[in-house]
């Protein structure tokens, strides 16, 4: 073949440890015939079987966790602890579909005075599912566990990075008794996608990724007049107002941080604080980030972990310089650490002037930004400048105040108190550049089906 194979590195020394052929497109195109076949005889399977094949997928990925769990750090390199908490998350996400997928699935009766109505929901066929490697199994779960119990049969393609990640959740699938083709790992690069999105046997596209690819893809589905939802970036406010508890919204903020490395949509990227509060709370992440143990992902008392990969850390560090460059100022960190792997310095980054690419764009590392505000109007005012619009935290002692300025933060979700955080029945997704459409939750399981009014008169 001459694209060439697919490389798994170990972040932690750069070393490869496994390559993968790319798939030729008679290959995939025999997938996607596969997964249609598959479709024809899935969409009639009663939805207590396929719950019952979403409990075995969970029970598998606990009897199977350490393997997984081994398998996400060698790949990408976020702590092994981390990779545990990654591998229990799935399993509930595909237990909450097991338990809840009949009942959100069910007809749904409509008053009318026109004799009786309702709806059903039906699966629309082969969905292609598109997702990053920053959770290599967490990505794929919410995207196939809601549509799988709805009767759609999928195709994954995975971020080139992560496919020994990818190779193991299409055996899990297998070994849990998923019927040939209804689950499928795709081995190509994203210039093949745009071909996939034309045939006529996909129906439908769902990405998590960053904007540009969000973009192409979402044309593409646009040109052919199939659904897409899409997940992208986010740089996350998370606002301090001046009666919150500054040990406690200090903790939560380098915690979020430097979970994953920083690599996480919903980290909180943009750290926004009352004036009244600000020295006293920058002190104290000044001095949590000096405690802060960096560097083995496999040992348990490690906090901070390399970046995915060596081209990751350079582009963290290039977003730094130009910051710098254009005006930021260096509060702690700020470098790359001196030592094998893909390791940076966590980050403050302070006198970030609008216009300027860091007030912008979104850092993928373990970078804060951070603001001064003087009131709740100008927090919400900087939570709201930027095209961005996933997640944000509000913290105040007062509840009700900060309920209020959670209602003017134009993003998908707000926590108050917490970081954005992740959770079977809670929905996840943005608004703006952020994308459109929402996994988890009841709300996903609707996002690729036939909502079919039927009417009997
Ligand atoms: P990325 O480059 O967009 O990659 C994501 C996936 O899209 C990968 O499988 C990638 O394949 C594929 N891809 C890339 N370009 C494509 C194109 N033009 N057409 C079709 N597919 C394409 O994203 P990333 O930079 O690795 O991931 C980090 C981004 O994802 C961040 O912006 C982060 O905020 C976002 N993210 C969002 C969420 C959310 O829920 N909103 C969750 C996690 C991450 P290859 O690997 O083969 O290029």
């Amino acid at each position: 073949s001459k694209t060439s194979p697919i490389k798994s590195v170990n972040p932690f020394n750069n070393e490869i440890v496994a390559t993968f052929e790319v798939m030729t497109d008679e290959q995939v195109d025999s997938k996607i015939g596969l997964a249609d076949t598959a479709f024809q005889s899935w969409r009639k399977t009663p939805k207590a079987e396929r719950a019952q094949l979403l409990r075995r997928v969970a029970h598998l990925l606990r009897v199977r966790g350490p393997q997984l769990e081994a398998l996400a750090t060698l790949e990408m390199g976020k702590l092994l602890k981390e990779s545990r908490a990654e591998v229990e998350l799935c399993a509930a996400i595909f237990d909450y579909y097991a338990d809840n997928g009949e009942k959100f699935l069910a007809d749904q009766p409509l008053d009318t005075p026109l004799g009786s109505a309702f709806l059903s929901y039906e699966p629309i066929g082969v969905l292609l599912s598109i997702q990053p490697w920053n959770f290599p199994f967490y990505q794929i779960t919410r995207s196939a566990a809601s549509h799988l119990m709805a009767g759609n049969t999928m195709l994954l393609k995975h971020a080139s990075n992560v496919p020994q990640c990818a190779q193991l959740m299409e055996d899990i699938f297998l070994e849990a008794g998923f019927p040939l083709g209804v689950y499928q790992n795709l081995f190509i690069p994203g210039s093949k996608i745009d071909r996939l999105i034309a045939d006529k046997r996909i129906k439908a596209v769902t990405l998590t990724g960053s904007e540009p690819a969000g973009s192409s893809v979402a044309a593409a589905a646009g040109k052919y007049i199939k659904k897409s939802t899409l997940e992208l970036g986010g740089s996350d406010a998370f606002v301090v107002l001046d009666d919150a508890d500054v040990e406690q919204a200090a903790e939560a903020a380098v915690r979020g941080r430097i979970w994953n490395a920083g690599q996480v949509c919903v980290s909180p990227k943009r750290v926004i604080v009352e004036e009244g509060i600000a020295d006293a709370f920058l002190e104290k992440v000044k001095t949590k980030f000096a405690a802060l143990k960096i560097g083995d992902p496999t040992d348990e008392l490690t906090d901070l972990a390399p970046l995915s990969s060596e081209k990751a850390v350079e582009d963290v560090i290039k977003q730094v310089q130009q910051a710098v460059e254009q005006g930021a100022t260096v509060l702690a960190g700020g470098h790359r650490i001196d030592r094998p792997g893909a390791f940076m310095e966590p980050t403050i980054l302070a006198d970030i002037q609008p216009g300027t690419a860091a007030y912008e764009e979104e850092i993928f590392g373990p970078v804060f930004m951070f603001y001064r505000v003087k009131n709740e109007q100008e927090a919400i005012a900087l939570a709201n400048a930027t095209d961005f619009g996933l997640g944000g935290s509000v913290f105040s002692s007062d509840d009700q105040r900060a309920v209020n300025v959670a209602r003017q933060i134009d993003t998908g979700m707000v926590y108050i108190n917490h970081v954005t955080g992740i959770a079977p029945e809670l929905p996840f997704g943005g608004t703006k550049h952020s994308g459109y459409g929402r996994e988890q939750s009841p709300a996903a399981i609707y996002e690729f089906v036939n909502t079919k009014l039927i009417r009997v008169t």
